[in-house]
């Protein structure tokens, strides 16, 4: 087509217009011929709109080239719009003067669009990259040079001064990845012509921070499969790897949390009723993944009965949103065991409050709910034992004044017993109520054993032993219905304590098992060492057992369930004291139909420790015996005091003076009174016996005292030993006693 070219004369007006300027403009030559240039060459800016300058004109005022400005649009006589590119040049004759213009332009229009389209998708790509963080680079192997785009120098912290060979590239890697990128490009990329697509760490160069980056890309080969060059892009990953990252440490440590805290987790997908569960979750129900199909019924199929309904509710209204679901239930683990579980959970919902998932976390509390019966089992424990204590207080008291009647019958019968013929009725009756105050003696003795205010004897003592008698006495009394089996650990520690106490305990567990099987059964005793320092005894049978009520009031003291004549309802409450004294523990287990076990624990021993019971022993007394004693008798019962007198007075002893207390006793001694043998009761108001004892020894050193108390207690033992000469009569004591021990002393 070539260019339109219009020439003017130095007025600007037409003289000359070519076929294209003719077709572009829309005027023939004709029409435009004489008129000024801007009548057919109308011209705007493309992008303002503002008409442009009269390019003729503006040759005519400078008389030179004038090129015009990009964007500018020819108007046609049609009103149609060409971009169009031009210029205008002054026309001169030979001399150099301005004859003329020539202004030669063409359509552009075509090649403005591609070039804007060009423009448009450069700047595109530009932006996208330089949005996206993503930069390019091409890597000229053949010149070791490669050029970037700016995202990428920004990405990699470089300027233009910046070292392009590939040596140079190879250093904006972080050190430590280096050698694998070579080894990666090297292999993968350049050897086997694969695409380059990788993450790795780089070195930003303007502050030396680690950033992350993938790069894609691809190598160019010549004909002969040499590389020629990489082209390809980098984009910043960095954000994406943090959180990545973030997400992976978070993961952790919420595992580390649940691990920890030893929890369970669970994912209940309420529309699909599909459950996931956690490792933990699966230790804590005993199963393998092989035998949970991951419904909720695995869930259910695990909790106990007894729990089921509840769990099932709660679940329920933590759905409906009624209240949060916090609760702890039972599970039963795959081995039998059943674990206590504390569970919390959250329910998911969707945008419209619709519950789409339920999380929970589940705890294993079990070893708490453990320490809470330990501890409600302790606290009836205490209880028990404070009203044994209580009750024993009552006993000792009920004991103590019982044994001076008692005493007074027994010493009032056994005085006149001697006086009355004997088969004649009256030495009978006599004899009869010396019996029954014996009988009532006993009765008060086990009173006082369990109000613990007999003493205990700190022997070391084998407890095979004591156990091995009882099966030898068992054996020879109970019928052949009953088993008898005993496992006695060879090597059982030894205890401290009073064999005959433990010998009286045992015999009560045992008759206790003997009567509770009527039939036939087994008794069965156990010895054996227990967490270190202490001895077990086990009293088992297999008898009928006893139902709750009974076995709450066992041990207390006159409690039956046996007929009159046949139990006092005092053997399981001695037993009981009895293994108080001895720093021993006592619980019972039974049940109706599945037989009795007792469990006793006493404290092993080691060493040897001072027998206390020496105290017990009759001192050495060389005395002459006398024909008939001066005896002073110290006791502030009148009962006690006509009684012992009479028993003193049967036995030759006529001089029986009484004082009722300790003080009116050392007023006479003081006065000068010479007794042979003084009879000090402990139990006196004012000094009492223990006040007077110390005061009688400094003013009697020698006096034999026969120190008589209810109650033998250590106390009476302490004072016995701590003075010469004095010897313990427990109450009640009758005419043979009373003269046994005088015999004793050298005084009979
Ligand atoms: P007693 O034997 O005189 O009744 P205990 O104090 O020895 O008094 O026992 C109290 C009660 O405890 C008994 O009456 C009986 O009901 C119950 N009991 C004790 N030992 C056993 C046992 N081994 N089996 C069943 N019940 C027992
Ligand atoms: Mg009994």
């Amino acid at each position: 087509i070539g260019d339109a070219v219009i020439a003017t004369d130095t007025l600007g007006l037409i003289t000359h217009m070519n076929p294209t300027a003719v077709r572009l403009t829309g005027w023939s030559f004709a029409d435009a011929c004489n008129r000024p240039l801007t009548d057919v060459f109308r011209i705007v800016s493309a992008l303002t709109r503002e008409p442009s300058e009269d390019p003729v004109l503006k040759v005519l005022a400078h008389g030179e080239v004038v090129g015009l400005a990009n964007h500018t649009a020819l108007l046609a006589r049609d009103g149609q719009e060409f971009q169009i590119a031009d210029s205008a040049a002054p026309i001169r004759d030979p001399n150099g003067k301005i004859v003329g213009v020539v202004l030669v332009f063409s359509d552009v229009t075509e090649r403005y669009k591609v070039e804007e389209a060009l423009r448009e998708s450069e700047f595109l790509l530009k932006e996208s990259q330089r949005v996206a963080h993503i930069g390019s680079y091409r890597t000229d192997f053949t010149k070791d040079f490669w050029t970037s785009s700016a995202v990428l120098d920004q990405i990699f912290g470089i300027d233009l001064t910046y070292d392009r060979s590939v040596q140079g590239w190879g250093n904006l890697i972080y050190p430590e990845d280096r050698e694998a990128m070579d080894r990666y490009l090297r292999e993968e990329v350049l050897g086997k012509g694969r695409p380059f697509d990788k993450e790795y760490r780089i070195l930003r160069q303007s502050d030396g921070a680690v950033r992350w980056v993938h790069g894609l890309g691809e190598v160019g080969f010549n004909a002969e499969g040499a590389p020629l060059s990489l082209t390809g892009t980098i984009m910043d990953v960095t954000v994406r790897r943090q959180a990545v990252e973030a997400l992976r440490e978070s993961n952790q440590r919420m595992q580390l949390a649940t691990d920890s805290a030893q929890l369970a987790v669970w994912d209940w997908d309420l529309q699909a009723g599909t459950m996931i569960w956690d490792d933990r979750m699966f230790q804590l129900y005993g199963a393998t993944r092989e035998e949970i199909h991951g419904t909720v019924q695995d869930w259910k199929n695990g909790l106990h009965p007894e729990d089921l309904e509840r769990a099932i509710t709660e679940c329920e209204a933590a759905i409906k949103g009624a209240t949060p679901f916090d609760t702890e239930f039972r599970v039963r683990h795959k081995d039998g065991t059943v674990l206590w579980l504390k569970a919390n959970a959250t329910v998911l919902r969707d945008l419209e409050g619709n519950p789409v998932r339920m999380v929970g976390i589940n705890r294993d509390v079990t070893d708490i709910h453990r320490a809470e019966e330990e501890k409600a089992k302790l606290q009836a424990q205490l209880q028990q034992s404070q009203k044994m204590e209580s009750l024993g207080t009552l006993a000792g008291g009920v004991a103590h004044d019982m044994n001076n009647v008692l005493g007074a019958i027994l010493g009032l019968a056994s005085a006149h017993i001697g006086t009355q013929p004997y088969g004649s009725p009256l030495h009978e009756a006599l004899e009869t109520i010396c019996k029954a105050t014996e009988r009532g003696g006993k009765m008060v003795k086990s009173l006082l054993s369990f109000a613990r205010q007999s003493p205990v004897e700190n022997n070391k003592l084998d407890m095979n032993e004591i156990l091995r008698e009882q099966v030898a006495l068992l054996e020879r009394t109970t019928l052949a219905k009953v088993r008898l089996q005993a496992y006695l650990e060879p090597n059982l520690r030894p205890i401290l304590g009073d064999a005959g106490a433990l010998a009286h305990a045992f015999m009560n567990l045992c008759v206790n098992a003997v009567d509770a099987m009527p039939e036939h059964g087994t008794l069965t005793l156990h010895a054996r060492n227990v967490d270190n320092d202490w001895i077990e005894v086990v009293v088992e049978d297999n008898g009928m057992g006893m139902p709750k009520e009974v076995l709450e009031r066992a041990m207390e003291p006159f409690f039956t369930t046996k007929g009159t004549g046949k139990g006092t309802g005092l053997g399981l409450s001695m037993v009981f004291s009895t293994v108080k004294a001895h720093r021993g523990q006592m619980a019972i287990e039974s049940e109706p139909g599945q037989g009795t076990r007792v469990m006793l624990r006493f404290p092993a021993c080691e060493r040897e420790t001072p027998v206390l019971a020496a105290a017990l022993a009759v001192p050495e007394v060389l005395q002459a015996p006398h024909g008939s004693l001066k005896v002073l008798l110290v006791d502030d019962d009148d009962l006690i005091q006509s009684s012992v007198q009479a028993i003193l007075e049967c036995l030759g002893h006529t001089a029986v003076t009484t004082a009722p207390s300790g003080e009116a006793a050392l007023a006479m001694l003081e006065t000068g009174f010479e007794p042979d043998l003084v009879i000090l009761d402990m139990n006196m108001p004012g000094l009492g016996g223990i006040g007077t004892l110390p005061r009688l020894r400094r003013l009697r050193p020698a006096v034999p005292v026969l120190l008589t108390t209810g109650r033998v207690d250590q106390t009476a033992l302490t004072l016995a030993l701590a003075h010469p000469d004095v010897t313990l009569l427990p109450k009640p004591f009758g005419l043979r006693e009373l003269q046994k021990q005088l015999e004793k002393i050298g005084l009979g």
